[in-house]
């Protein structure tokens, strides 16, 4: 079967499980700025999202609602089954409940564009921090599976480095093993190539590639680079001034479409 054909029939059988994530109606504005106009997203298991578009179009707003460090001004996000931000009789928006929230994050991994790494620990005590102070895990067992996801990034004989000595593609590689050995159902990436420098960026995307194309984790990807988005999405959202314009699969988004907004902002990587 093509690569095409498979991605296809892959696609059919995420759409016919349960989204994992929900938002319906979301909006968010900072003061008089009015970032989201009212985003419809599903996010089924397993399914790899790209998200495209003009800078300040709100790409990272999206993500970073999820990974619950901003508030949506409207709408739900729905996280298995339950909402993430409930709103009051005034349309205040109250927490979930913490447990849930708690819960949530530990199902959510997500790796920043500046990394945001651990300064004073080692890249090993950098992945092996969150599993044992947050979700509580044996320290062995954490160490043997941070290791062997240091290894799987290709950064297996460096183990007892500390972030300052590594080049940026190492450290977004260590950010990456780090959000991993928390084994999360959903990755977000915030543009985690745009840092770094062009001949680096290869590297890093090679590890998302490998990790698109053998885990079965939901991802989401804000990206500029459109030929890894067609390599590794299976669908491919333009957003624009805050709605989503377009949304398909990555081939009719990012080589069939006929939306002159989207033909244009394609332009520019050609
Ligand atoms: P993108 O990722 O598409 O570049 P962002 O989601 O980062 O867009 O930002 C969308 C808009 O929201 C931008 O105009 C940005 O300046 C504004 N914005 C984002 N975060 C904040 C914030 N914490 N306070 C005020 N404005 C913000």
């Amino acid at each position: 079967m093509s690569e095409t054909l498979v991605k296809d029939k892959k696609s059919s059988i995420l759409l016919n499980s349960e989204p994992i994530v929900k938002y319906r109606d979301v909006t968010k504005s900072f003061g008089d700025v009015h970032v989201l106009k009212g985003i419809n997203l599903d996010i089924h298991p397993g399914e790899k999202i790209a998200v495209i578009g003009p800078s300040g179009s709100g790409k990272t707003t999206i993500i970073r609602m999820l990974m619950t460090l901003e508030e949506p001004s409207s709408g739900d996000i729905i996280v298995n089954g339950t909402n993430l931000w409930k709103m009051d009789k005034k349309g205040l928006s109250i927490r979930a409940n913490e447990k849930h929230l708690r819960d949530v994050r530990g199902d959510i991994g997500m790796v920043f564009q500046h990394f945001n790494l651990f300064p004073h620990m080692t890249i090993l005590e950098n992945c092996m921090s969150a599993p044992i102070h947050v979700k509580k895990e044996n320290k062995e067992e954490v160490r043997e599976r941070s290791i062997k996801m240091l290894d799987r990034v290709g950064l297996g004989d460096k183990l007892e480095f500390y972030p300052s000595q590594l080049s940026g593609g190492q450290k977004q590689r260590v950010a990456m093993a780090r959000a991993l050995v928390m084994r999360p159902k959903i990755m977000l990436f915030d543009e985690v190539t745009s840092a770094l420098d062009p001949e680096l960026v290869g590297e890093v995307l090679e590890v998302i590639r490998d990790i698109a194309k053998n885990d079965d984790m939901a991802m989401v990807l804000v990206t500029h680079e459109m030929d890894f988005a067609l390599d590794v999405a299976d669908k491919v959202l333009f957003l624009d001034q805050g709605v989503i314009a377009e949304q398909g699969a990555a081939r009719d988004v990012l080589e069939h479409t006929e939306n002159e907004r989207v033909q244009a902002f394609l332009k520019r990587f050609r």
